[in-house]
């Protein structure tokens, strides 16, 4: 008899998954360390991990000590002091999803292989497209972050230049021989994801165009305008404008009415980078910052960051499908042509992967559970979090405030006395410390030549109270630092 355990029908195997599921879920629920990391360094964990991945026979009984190693050391994402980038504690609803999403094992690439997954992803995607305020030619696909999302934009942007002002299918014939003069344009605050697919592109990331921001790290209408006419008088031609809605840093949300105006005159595709802060959508408190979004020819939405999702989780959306015809192929076992004559939706065609998981569920599951009006105040007393921290901070004589939070980031600096370290080195050390102690995981980042601290907050469930402790946490590090390394 066979008695592998697969989520079978034979009665054996049930009893032993729903056992190991039911301690996979325990684990993760009540062994969270108290700490946000325990703090080993990557050589300690190597020696932890050890090196005999498949031994000769199964041993079944070691399978949950693993988990509990594995739990141990990991970043306690649900600690109110891990507080370094956009990665959420994910909702246990979404985390339940997970498991019959995974049970379920359901493709995205082809209907076949996912018959009800496959309605449901598009009709989520084009209700989120109506919430965008696109028009009904709008539609997306998921995606496994940001990342892809952006690349996604470039893209169709890049295949689109093509063909409309040179009548020439990147598709088939690879990069047209003026491909050299295709510029990007993005803010200096812009994620570095624009320079990586611009080189995964072909155009290489000398094809992007950094614009000056103002003091709040937003892309200047102004500064846009200039480099625009720089480019003209070099004969350079601008395919995109990337618009970011949220930066990683700040928060920062790039004027985009302005912007998509400026785009329109250029003739250049606006991909609004909205990872980050896509979740305002949801909040009638903030809706307005992203006014001028739905102008955008493609829009990036992180659901891994404020809509509590576990990684991944995001999509890529594009204000007119016909778009998507740019990356089609068929493929005579997953997707003929037969099938779209039928009507039949093979998702394989609008997106980059192929084999591809049913993320759609995890949203689905938690927007049900919490409902409008909770998910906008989980978005709003997340953002209220770091403007306590900010307001916090600028009282605090030690601590300098870099800049407003415009979402959920604050970024800092720890002023050493005169007589104390030098400030950078200072600021890293904190930061550093902090994380091998194992008490705080901070986030960090440069602004000019200046090193910084930054808080990312993620969690809604962190208390004032908590941020405040943190943040004396962070003044007592840089004394003892100082102490430890004067200046
Ligand atoms: C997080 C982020 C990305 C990258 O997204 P991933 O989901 O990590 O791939 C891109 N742009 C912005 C503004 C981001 O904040």
């Amino acid at each position: 008899m066979y008695d592998s355990d697969f989520l079978s029908n034979a009665e054996s195997s049930k009893q032993a998954s729903r056992q190991l599921i039911g301690q996979a879920l325990q684990i993760v629920c009540d062994s969270w360390p108290e700490n946000p990391y325990r703090g080993k360094t990557p050589a300690a964990l190597a020696e932890l991990v050890g090196s005999d991945f498949l031994p000769p026979v199964g041993h079944p009984e070691h399978v949950v000590d693993l988990w509990r190693t594995i739990v141990g050391n990991s970043i306690a994402v649900t600690h109110p002091n891990t507080v370094a980038h956009l990665h959420c504690p994910p909702l246990l609803a979404s985390v339940a999803a997970e498991v019959v999403i995974s049970a379920l094992n359901q493709s995205m690439d082809s209907f076949d292989q996912a018959p009800i997954a496959t309605v449901v992803e598009q009709k989520l995607l084009r209700w989120l497209c109506a919430e965008v305020g696109f028009r009904a030619s709008a539609d997306g696909t998921f995606t496994t972050g940001g990342s892809q999302s952006n690349y996604m934009g470039l893209l169709l942007a890049r295949d689109a230049f093509m063909r409309e002002k040179w009548n020439w299918s990147a598709q088939k014939a690879g990069l047209a021989p003026h491909a050299r003069r295709l510029r990007i344009l993005c803010s200096e605050a812009a994620h570095f994801t624009v320079e990586k697919s611009a080189s995964q592109l072909g155009l290489g990331t000398d094809a992007v165009m950094r614009v000056a921001v103002d003091d709040h790290f937003r892309m200047k209408p102004s500064a846009l305008k200039n480099a625009l006419e720089t480019l003209g008088s070099e004969d350079l031609l601008p395919m995109a404008i990337v618009a970011t809605a949220g930066t990683t840093d700040f928060g920062s949300i790039d004027p985009t009415g302005e912007i998509a105006a400026i785009a329109r005159e250029a003739g250049a595709w606006l991909h609004v980078d909205a990872a980050y802060g896509g979740a305002l959508l949801f909040s009638p408190t903030y809706r307005d910052k992203l006014r001028g979004i739905e102008a955008a020819d493609s829009l990036s939405i992180d659901f891994h960051k404020l809509f509590w999702q576990p990684v991944p989780c995001s999509v890529f959306l594009v204000g007119d499908a016909c778009h998507f015809e740019a990356i089609k192929l068929h493929a005579d076992y997953l997707n003929p042509e037969v099938n779209q004559d039928e009507g039949i939706p093979d998702l394989v065609t609008t997106s980059l992967l192929t084999s591809r998981r049913f993320d759609a569920l995890k949203v689905w599951t938690s927007f049900e559970l919490l409902g409008r009006e909770k998910l906008a105040s989980m978005i709003d007393r997340t953002i209220a979090l770091a403007h306590h921290a900010a307001e916090v901070i600028r009282r605090t004589s030690q601590l300098e405030l870099v800049c407003e939070p415009q979402l959920s980031t604050v970024v800092f600096r720890y002023i050493p006395q005169p007589t104390e370290a030098d400030a950078d080195h200072l600021n890293a050390a904190i930061r550093r410390s902090l994380f091998h102690q194992g008490l705080a995981v901070i986030g960090h980042t440069r602004v000019g030549s200046r090193q910084c601290l930054k808080f990312t907050c993620m969690n809604p469930a962190t208390t004032r109270q908590q941020i405040e402790e943190l943040i004396a946490m962070i003044v007592t590090e840089g004394r003892n630092s100082s102490a430890a390394n004067p200046g």
